[in-house]
């Protein structure tokens, strides 16, 4: 299936052109596995650009990644049922056992791949079982996510799979997984969320 929904231009350019943090570029190269006309659009750089990339050597993976990641992970192992087959650009990141966080909410789990400094950037996969929903949550700064598996009902969006997905600083929303399948995706988020409702009164009490 084609994805409907894509990153903005200025995301294409930056993948294209190297420029970009790791998470960036790789919640980029998500979406394009599944969108061959996000594909064409990266590689119609011109003549010119075409030549820089061509001198350019593939980005590279942070030599101290694996030890952000496994110093990030806490919570449960993963069951080995629970595997979707997570995409190569993904499953690089994750340690042998990974293990998932909550946010006491029943069929949301998720884990941290990687963290990034400018503009408290961090990335995320996140499985929400068949229709659950995200708790209602202010966005601090952006977050961009891409569909690797199911769909989610955002508002009046439906995201499926290779669906590229925006929120800007202070969108308010509570985005919900399709009845029928688990949803799987990655996001980026700047700068985290502040959730409504009582996780909000938690959160803001443990000064987070
Ligand atoms: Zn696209």
């Amino acid at each position: 299936m084609i994805p409907n929904q894509h990153p903005p231009e200025s995301h294409l350019l930056a993948f294209a052109t190297g420029q970009g943090d790791v998470s960036l570029r790789i919640l980029v190269e998500c979406h394009l596995e599944a969108c061959p006309a996000c594909v064409a659009q990266v590689l119609d750089v011109g003549e010119a650009g075409g030549r820089m990339l061509r001198s350019m050597p593939p980005a590279q993976v942070p030599a101290d990644l694996w030890a952000k990641v496994l110093g990030r992970i806490e919570g449960g192992v993963l069951p080995a049922s629970a595997h979707y087959p997570i995409p190569e650009t993904i499953s690089r990141l994750l340690p042998q056992e990974p293990r998932w966080n909550g946010i006491l909410l029943r069929g949301f789990r998720f884990i941290k791949l990687l963290e990034e400094t400018p503009r408290e950037a961090a990335f995320y996969l996140v499985h929400l079982t068949a229709g659950t929903v995200f708790p209602g949550h202010r966005h601090r700064g952006l977050e961009e996510s891409v569909i690797l598996a199911g769909g989610l009902k955002d508002g009046t969006t439906r995201l499926e799979a290779g669906d590229w997905a925006s929120s800007a600083a202070a969108t308010c929303h509570a985005p919900q997984a399709l009845p029928d399948e688990d949803c799987w995706l990655v996001a980026r988020m700047e700068n985290g969320i502040l959730f409504t409702g009582w996780r909000g009164l938690l959160q803001r009490l443990s000064g987070q």
